[in-house]
């Protein structure tokens, strides 16, 4: 199963969240099947981020947007262990700094774009300005309302640089958010990652759900999607963002640069560099084979002194 077109959001088509399954895990029923395939996607991602770093002229980006517990970090962690560090960065958007605060929305967001060959994961990103923003009425509705074409205008500017653009929600049930709060608590090890507003942004579920909505289907583009991702199952939910973003890759027709330089002449240099080094070796040879019976060392050592 394409899960591209599977969870892809239609702008054309209202998007109720409400009628998407949290448990759904498409084709795959078994778990130990998923994780050899997921595997498998991630082999194909290493690969085509080695040609997307040589030939450096195209870069992705991922957006990852969910709920508390809904596992953004699960995914870093997973699927994207399959890229190589150099060329890969995490970008986690939160509160605007008092300078980030002091611009426009989007100016903190296109600071941290990937440059060419790179590939960037916001870990949440420009669209909590249409989500946290909005629930909570950090600014007023007349200024929320305009950023979807703003964020639509910023994305398009990007792709047309050259960014292939990805956008994952992680649907959860407010039940499965329960249980990974309960098996926070009962884990000491994770008592870091709780927070009391993980409690009071649950409340707000209904018009989070509504402002999600909006969002993903005012940006849902053709240059960049939005994937409803199920997420119930970690394990369902990595194989189905690791599917999605293996087959991007191999769809941007990534490929080594050509050769920068004349290979049979830097053949020449090469052998050349062999003969010096041969020669070299061969003296230095003589003279540590001298040192080793004194010689070396009496005839040029002592004579200095
Ligand atoms: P976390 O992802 O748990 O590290 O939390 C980051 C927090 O920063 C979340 O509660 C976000 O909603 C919040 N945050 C991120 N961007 C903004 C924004 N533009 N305005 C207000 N809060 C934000
Ligand atoms: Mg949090």
């Amino acid at each position: 199963m394409d899960y591209r077109s599977h969870f892809l959001v239609d702008p054309a088509k209202p998007l109720r969240l409400s009628e998407i399954d949290p448990n759904d895990t498409g084709e795959h029923d078994k778990r130990s099947k998923a994780e050899k395939e997921t595997e498998e996607y991630r082999l194909q991602m290493e690969a085509n981020q080695f040609l997307l770093y040589a030939d450096g002229r195209q870069s992705l980006l991922v957006v990852l947007q969910a709920l508390d517990a809904a596992g953004k970090d699960g995914v870093i962690r997973h699927v994207f262990k399959a890229m190589n560090p150099q060329g890969t960065r995490v970008h986690g958007f939160k509160q605007p700094t008092p300078q980030e605060a002091a611009h426009d929305f989007l100016w903190r967001a296109h600071h941290y774009v990937p440059a060419d060959g790179e590939v960037v994961i916001f870990n949440r990103s420009h669209y909590e300005d249409v989500l946290v923003v909005r629930v909570h009425e950090l600014v007023p509705k007349e200024v929320w309302s305009q950023r979807y074409d703003m964020i639509n205008d910023f994305e398009r500017l990007l792709t047309q640089n050259g960014t292939k653009i990805l956008k994952f929600f992680l649907h959860i049930s407010p039940e499965e958010q329960l249980e990974r709060f309960k098996d926070r608590l009962d884990d000491p090890q994770r008592h870091w990652k709780i927070s009391e507003s993980d409690y009071s942004e649950r409340t707000y579920w209904s018009q989070y759900t509504e402002a999600y909505q909006d969002a993903l289907m005012k940006t849902s583009t053709p240059y960049a999607p939005w994937y409803v991702i199920p997420a119930n199952r970690k394990w369902f939910r990595n194989l189905a963002i690791s599917q999605i973003i293996a087959n991007t890759l191999k769809d941007m027709g990534l490929e080594l640069p050509p050769t920068r330089v004349d290979i049979d002449d830097i053949k020449l240099k090469y052998h050349a560099a062999v003969q010096a080094a041969n020669g070299n070796n061969g003296e230095n040879g003589d003279k540590r084979e001298k040192d080793k019976d004194g010689n070396g060392k009496n005839g040029k050592n002592g004579g200095k002194g």
